[in-house]
C-alpha cells in the first residue's frame, strides 16, 4: 500500500492510514515483550517466566517472549498490549511510549521502513531508574492497602473508644501517601525521578519496606489481632 502515498492528494487517506500502522508495526518489530517487561521493572527469569502484573501473582505463571501470555489469568498478547495494560494506556498511547522509550524510529511519514538506533546504554541509565520507581511505587502500594485495611478494621465502635494507633496512622497518612503514588503514576518525569531520588535517598522506602515484610512476619506466625505496628 505504501507506494500509493506518491499518487498526490488523493491518497491523502491512505497516506494517514499507513502513517498509523506504521508505528505499531515498527514497535513490534523492534521490541519484544520481555524487553519491554524488563525495562519497565518486570523480572524475567532465565527462562522467560515472569510473575504477572495483571494478577495476584505468588510464583511466575506469565511466559514472556515477543508476545506473553498468562497461565494465571489468562491475560494474553504483544507488547503493546502488555504496556497499555501495564501503565493504563490505549494501543496508541502504548505504542508511542514505546517508540519513546525504545528509541524506536517510525517515519511519521510512512515512508521509510522502521529502524532502530543502538540506544543500549540509555537503556541501562534507564533501567535502573525504572526499577527504582518501580520498587517506590510497589512499596507505597501495599501500605496504602494496609492503611485502607486498617482505616476500616480499627476504626471506634463508639465516641467513648480509644483510637488505635492503627486508625490514627491511617487517618494521617492514606491522603500523603495518595499524593505520592499520584506523582508517581502521573507527574512529569522530572518531577518522578525527583520524588524517587528523594524517597530512596532518606530511607522512606527502605524502612517501609522492612516495616511491611515485619508486618507481614507477625500476621502469619501470630494471625491478624497481634500485628501490632
Ligand atoms: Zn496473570
Amino acid at each position: 500500500m505504501r507506494h500509493l502515498i506518491f499518487c498526490g492528494n488523493g491518497c491523502f487517506f491512505l497516506c494517514l492510514e499507513v502513517r498509523k500502522s506504521n508505528i505499531f508495526e515498527a514497535v513490534k518489530e523492534s521490541v519484544t515483550t520481555r524487553q519491554a517487561a524488563e525495562y519497565y521493572g518486570v523480572q524475567v527469569g532465565r527462562n522467560g517466566m515472569a510473575c504477572c502484573p495483571f494478577h495476584d501473582d505468588k510464583h511466575p505463571s506469565m511466559k514472556v517472549d515477543r508476545r506473553f501470555h498468562c497461565f494465571g489469568c489468562q491475560a494474553d498478547g504483544d507488547v503493546i498490549d502488555f504496556t497499555a495494560r501495564l501503565f493504563g494506556l490505549s494501543g496508541k498511547e502504548a505504542a508511542l511510549k514505546l517508540a519513546e522509550d525504545f528509541s524506536v524510529r517510525y517515519d511519521a511519514k510512512g515512508h521509510d521502513p522502521p529502524r532502530r538506533r543502538p540506544v543500549k546504554r540509555k537503556i541501562s541509565e534507564e533501567l535502573r531508574y525504572r526499577q527504582a520507581e518501580q520498587k517506590c511505587f510497589r512499596v507505597l502500594c501495599n501500605y496504602l492497602h494496609l492503611l485502607e485495611r486498617w482505616k476500616v478494621e480499627y476504626a471506634p465502635q463508639s465516641p467513648e473508644d480509644e483510637l488505635d494507633d492503627r486508625f490514627v496512622e491511617a487517618c494521617h497518612m492514606i491522603e500523603y501517601v495518595n499524593d505520592l503514588l499520584d506523582v508517581l503514576m502521573f507527574a512529569e518525569l522530572k518531577q518522578r525521578v525527583k520524588a524517587v531520588d528523594m524517597l530512596l535517598k532518606d530511607g522512606t522506602i527502605t524502612a517501609l519496606e522492612q516495616r511491611l515484610r515485619r508486618l507481614e512476619k507477625e500476621v502469619q506466625h501470630h494471625g491478624e489481632e497481634r500485628a501490632i505496628a
